[in-house]
């Protein structure tokens, strides 16, 4: 295993496609993994179904510390691209609400084929390999394993990110990336689910759903909400998760893109005003969120009791008191500094040789399949000139 041109630490979803990218080139590629199968978190992905990637994709579906930064890799590598290796597999993806792509032989055939091509290209796998640590010097970069001592011009740090460990997450990447001088923002678990704290006033609603809009100060977020026994879960609460930070109040629309005074003027005035809800919404949740109002009729309310209404059901603050936490997070926010790499070759501009990609760089996708298709577009640009 001597004479690589490149080490990738990684065989994830952004690791095995950068493999199979230089491989194809005739680089001589060595994939070092401390997980005895590759891929495990795309084996995860999308409750099994992977979904993979999204048609709709533009750089407004990330958070990322330095703007227009994802843009390259993803004009280079979209949806089509992503739905062509697979193709090359014989997997397939269809599409469903908002673009997001699956795959229909289920994720752990996409993990399985992701591996595949790495190897059919030529790369080199090590897995279940405990990674010590990596030096550098004039001629490249050394890395210190269980298996032995590598060494290549090339290393490619594609650790994923810190959440999720049951999948083999840790938080080597940053360490590696830290000990080589590159900035590492702060981090912190995202999209999942918000705790609310002892006294919770919906807990009793556990498993009541409906669609709704959630905002904070750093953005909005539409979708699926599910209440649950500590909190809020759900596509549009893992969504928010991305912008809300700890302290900061979020606003819940019950009724996004309902006119609620139209459908109080809708009625006569005889309907409970928790019944008119109830129309929109799920019977017990309407009465929980209307409170004491709920009783009235819809023509004894006032013009302050509207206005309160009004605030209750489309402008509800929620003070949520956390995250569920590292485990439950389905990815982490933050990471490798962007503005410390080159957003073409995802190479470390002060460190020549080191290329930092996926999830353990600052680019934190929305829900919907923007994750992996980072994984794969930063994988490519770096596999394309490792
Ligand atoms: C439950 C779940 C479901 C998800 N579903 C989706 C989805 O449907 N769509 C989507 O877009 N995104 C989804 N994501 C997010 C997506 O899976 C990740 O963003 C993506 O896999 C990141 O790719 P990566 O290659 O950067 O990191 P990873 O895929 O995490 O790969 C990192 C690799 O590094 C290895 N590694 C880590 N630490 C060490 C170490 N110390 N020594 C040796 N090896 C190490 C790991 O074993 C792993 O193989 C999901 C995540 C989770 C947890």
């Amino acid at each position: 295993m001597g004479d690589n041109d490149a080490i990738i630490l990684g065989a994830g979803a952004a690791g095995l496609v950068c493999a199979q990218a230089a491989a194809s080139r005739g680089r001589r590629v060595l994939v070092l993994d401390h997980g005895k199968v590759a891929g495990r978190k795309v084996r995860l992905s999308g409750g099994g179904r992977c979904n993979a990637a999204n048609r709709l994709a533009t750089e407004a579906d990330y958070v990322c510390g330095t703007p227009h930064f994802v843009r390259s890799a993803l004009a280079r590598f979209g949806p089509a691209d992503v739905e062509a290796l697979f193709a090359a597999g014989g997997l397939t993806l269809h599409e469903e609400e908002g673009g997001k792509l699956f795959c229909d032989q289920g994720a752990a055939e996409a993990a399985r084929w992701l591996e595949r091509a790495a190897r059919e290209a030529g790369a080199q796998l090590v897995l279940g390999c405990r990674i010590r640590g990596m030096e550098r010097d004039g001629g490249g970069f050394t890395v210190f394993t269980d298996a032995g001592m590598f060494s290549a011009p090339r290393l490619v740090l594609a650790l994923g990110g810190r959440s999720w460990a049951s999948a083999g997450a840790t938080s080597l990447g940053y360490e590696l990336a830290r000990s080589q001088g590159l900035g590492v923002t702060s981090l912190a678990p995202g999209l999942v689910p918000l705790v609310m704290g002892r006294g919770w006033e919906w807990a009793g609603l556990s498993g009541v759903s409906c669609r709704a809009r959630l905002a904070c100060a750093g953005g909005s977020a539409f979708g699926d909400l599910l209440v649950t026994h500590a909190g809020l879960s759900g596509p549009a609460a893992l969504d928010i998760s991305l912008f809300w930070d700890k302290g900061q109040a979020l606003a819940l629309d019950l009724l996004p893109g309902t006119d609620l005074d139209g459908l109080l003027r809708s009625e006569l005035g005889k309907s409970k005003v928790r019944n008119l809800l109830a129309k929109a919404l799920p019977e017990r949740l309407a009465a929980a969120a209307c409170g004491d109002l709920g009783e009235l009729r819809v023509g004894d309310l006032s013009k302050e009791r509207r206005a309160e209404l009004r605030r209750r059901i489309t402008a509800r603050e929620l003070h949520p008191r956390g995250t569920a936490g590292w485990t439950a997070a389905e990815v982490t926010r933050g990471g490798v500094d962007c503005a410390g790499i080159s957003s073409k070759t995802m190479e470390a501009r002060a460190v020549p040789g080191l290329h930092v990609v996926g999830e353990l760089l600052d680019v934190t996708g929305r829900l919907g399949g923007f994750n992996l298709l980072w994984a794969f577009a930063s994988g490519r640009a770096a596999g394309e000139v490792i």
